[in-house]
């Protein structure tokens, strides 16, 4: 392995700033207006604090989170930039949005109401998803009274997709639809409309600033077509003991999995507190020197088991890659059955991280 491990860890979690900023670019040449970067989650468990600033760096000055909370320890890291929380503004934190210069994302009359004119903000408008947003009943009491919207400094108006990632789903069309009507009523406001695979729907799906995250961090915004995007993270862990299995002996809890043949099990100090699923019981892999090499047994919580019956060269010391760009974390998501942003979310916090 061409790096050197932090003296003592037991898995290393490499985080790499440069294809995070390589996939910001590709996604600016493919959308026609300009790109945010979602940072909700510690940037997908990727680090927020190291993200905001590289993509800074490169230009980028949108920048979305979920909670309050968030962009305060955001704020300082993107000096000038938008700024945005995208779960609402809770009752009593109007003042510290306004002081901190964080745009709240407004998703009904009553938020907008207690908002007032103090600065700009972010109007969201719910064309399907049904969770946040100014429904329909409140579009109509908005267009009556269009008055409602007065003293409001207009940063965009924004809507966010069902199904994206699937170009056949027909709400991809109905939200273009009614996100085309709010736009008529509107005209003033600029628009936010994409997310990561909603880039990848076409011009039809532009508008004046996209907000991807999964993307960035290199999932697949195309799923079941090669992904267009750079991994960006690797997860290795090294191996701490190597044993022999006579046939019918068992490894791990509840002695789910049985060796059907003489066989060599390696044992790792990564488990499902650190984000590495219980779902990949007997289901997951890893990889060794562009070999799979089978994880066998229940994962615990600290550990997990391979079979390595089959690779003589792995022992006690070598390093077993989790996730990488042989074994991306899409693929990973398959076997433990969930999605790539579940993965790169529960990424644990034992890691030993570096960044690039
Ligand atoms: C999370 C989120 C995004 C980013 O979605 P990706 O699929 O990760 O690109 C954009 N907009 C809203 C409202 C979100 O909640």
């Amino acid at each position: 392995m061409t790096r050197t491990e932090p003296a003592g860890a037991l898995a290393v979690l490499e985080v790499n700033l440069g294809a995070i900023c390589a996939n910001y670019r590709a996604l600016c040449a493919r959308h026609v207006g300009p790109v945010a970067a979602v940072l909700k989650a510690d940037a997908y468990g990727l680090g927020a604090a190291q993200v905001a600033p590289a993509l800074f760096a490169v230009g980028c000055r949108h920048f979305f989170v979920a909670l309050l909370d968030e962009a305060l320890t955001l704020r300082p890291l993107v000096p000038g930039a938008m700024l945005a929380v995208l779960n609402g503004m809770v009752p009593g934190t109007e003042d510290i949005y306004f002081n901190e210069a964080i745009d709240p994302v407004l998703g009904s009359l009553a938020e907008l109401q207690r908002w007032g004119g103090r600065g700009p903000a972010i109007l969201h408008v719910d064309t399907g998803m049904a969770r946040l947003g100014l429904d329909r009943e409140e579009l109509q009491r908005l267009a009556a009274d269009p008055g409602l919207l007065f003293g409001l400094t207009p940063r965009y108006v924004m809507t966010h997709l069902v199904a994206a990632e699937d170009p056949a789903d027909r709400a991809n069309a109905e939200q273009r639809g009614r996100f085309a009507a709010v736009r008529s009523m509107l005209p003033l406001w600029p628009t936010s409309f994409a997310n990561s695979s909603g880039i990848f729907l076409g011009p039809d799906f532009a508008s004046d600033l996209a907000r991807p995250g999964a993307a960035l961090y290199g999932l697949n915004p195309t799923p079941g077509q090669p992904n267009p995007m750079q991994t960006a993270v690797r997860l290795t862990a090294r191996v701490l003991q190597v044993r022999d299995l006579s046939v019918g002996e068992s490894v791990g809890y509840n002695a789910t999995w049985c060796a059907a043949r003489p066989s060599r099990i390696a044992a790792i100090g990564v488990g499902y507190a650190d984000g590495w699923a219980r779902a990949l019981s007997s289901r997951g892999h890893a990889i060794f020197d562009g070999t799979r090499v089978p994880l066998v047994g229940r994962v615990s919580m600290d550990i997990s088991t391979f079979d390595a019956t089959d690779l003589p060269g792995l022992v006690a010391g070598s390093w077993l890659e989790l996730i990488g760009p042989s074994h991306p974390p899409d693929a990973v998501a398959l076997e433990a059955g969930t999605n790539g942003y579940e993965i790169l979310t529960s990424l644990g916090r034992r890691y030993a991280r570096i960044y690039r």
